[in-house]
């Protein structure tokens, strides 16, 4: 079986983190510091703080931006379910909109739309899904236009660029994941990036407990610190990604000159996209029988996502609008296929193979 996923760690961040052990300073520490220097410089801001995982990333993201009880977050319809709960950890409320069909990113014209309807919404929180960035020169016209702030979700998206611009780079607060599937790892791990220094100094407080000076606390915080076994990881991931990303757009170049196949709908490309997964649609309601047919034939896939995250019975109680004509459609025809790094060109050749026969 070719598995959807397959983390990419190696002898050499074998050798770091044992290091790391042997030093005795495992925790929080000199070498946290140093990845989060490494990685904000590579994607283009002044600060970044590292944390436990790419849901606490946003979750700090999120509060240290101010946004807090009662405030609206406008947001996509069509991610992992992180995102969204971010916004109900800070007592915000999610507001869901559709996405575009081609690129299932959030629909820059619904942002205008819902921004005109609802003026008091504070921050707008889009996804670069999948790894593809969104349309940023859009998204920023009218976010600047409306005076609301920007997050970016790039928990799918590290080194994914638009006009040569990194994402993660663009809004007020950014936050990357760092889960063994994603483009890159520290086992689990998240960051907080930002230009902001006065955001910055909050989510730093954030993570250890609202601590400035040794146990006095200022304010309510978590210990949402990342170790410096993680980020020993993180850094030695962090030099491969640009080499790991190449990989996944060779990948994806293959499949898309390989796959003919009428019932099958490619995904968009793009010169920025970094392809944290590969996503088709298989039309004519065929996709279950396709991901059978996968499946008997040793090809792993991921189905990214059934359901529509103001749909999911979690947020029952809080009845959300749940009726997207674009997701409705798009989140039963979904299927991704592996194009991570470790794939070899016979395998993704063979995938090619079971796809047009079916
Ligand atoms: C993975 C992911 C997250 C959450 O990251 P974790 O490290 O798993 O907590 C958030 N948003 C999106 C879009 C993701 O894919």
């Amino acid at each position: 079986m070719i598995s959807i996923a397959k983390p990419n760690v190696g002898a050499e961040e074998k050798e770091a983190v044992c290091k790391i052990i042997d030093s005795g300073m495992i925790a929080c520490g000199k070498v946290t510091e140093a990845f989060e220097e490494e990685f904000s410089s590579y994607i283009g801001t002044k600060h970044g703080i590292a944390t436990t995982s790419g849901t606490t990333a946003l979750e700090v993201a999120i509060k240290s931006l101010g946004i807090g009880k009662g405030d609206k977050v406008l947001t996509t319809a069509f991610s992992f379910i992180a995102t969204a709960n971010a916004i109900l950890y800070s007592g915000a409320i999610p507001v869901f909109v559709d996405i575009e069909e081609d690129s299932y990113n959030i629909d820059p014209d619904l942002i205008e739309e819902k921004l005109q309807e609802q003026p008091e919404i504070k921050a707008v929180l889009i996804v670069h899904l999948f790894g593809l960035p969104c349309q940023m020169d859009r998204i920023k016209e009218i976010v600047d236009r409306h005076h609301v702030m920007l997050i970016e979700d790039c928990a799918q998206a590290h080194g994914a660029f638009f006009q040569e611009k990194k994402v993660g780079s663009f809004g007020d607060a950014a936050a990357f994941s760092f889960y063994p599937t994603k483009n890159m790892t520290t086992g689990e791990g998240g960051i907080v990036l930002t230009n902001h220094d006065d955001v910055a100094k909050k989510a730093r407080l954030l993570i250890n407990h609202g601590m400035e000076i040794r146990y006095h606390h200022k304010e309510i915080g978590y210990n949402y610190r990342m170790t410096n076994m993680a980020a020993a990881m993180g850094q030695v991931q962090l030099s491969k990604l640009e080499k790991f990303n190449e990989r996944r757009r060779a990948n994806a170049d293959r499949y898309i000159c390989g796959i003919h196949n009428t019932k099958i709908i490619m995904p968009e490309m793009s010169e920025g996209h970094v392809f944290h997964q590969f996503t088709i649609r298989v039309k004519d309601g065929l996709r279950d029988r396709f991901t059978a047919f996968l499946e008997e034939n040793g090809v792993g896939y991921g189905v990214f996502y059934p359901l529509s995250m103001p749909e999911q019975e979690c947020y029952k109680q809080y009845g959300f609008e749940t009726h997207f004509p674009i997701v409705d459609c798009i989140k039963q025809e979904v299927v991704s296929i592996p194009v991570h790094p470790l794939l070899t060109d016979e395998e993704v050749d063979m995938i090619i193979s079971v796809i047009n026969r079916f």
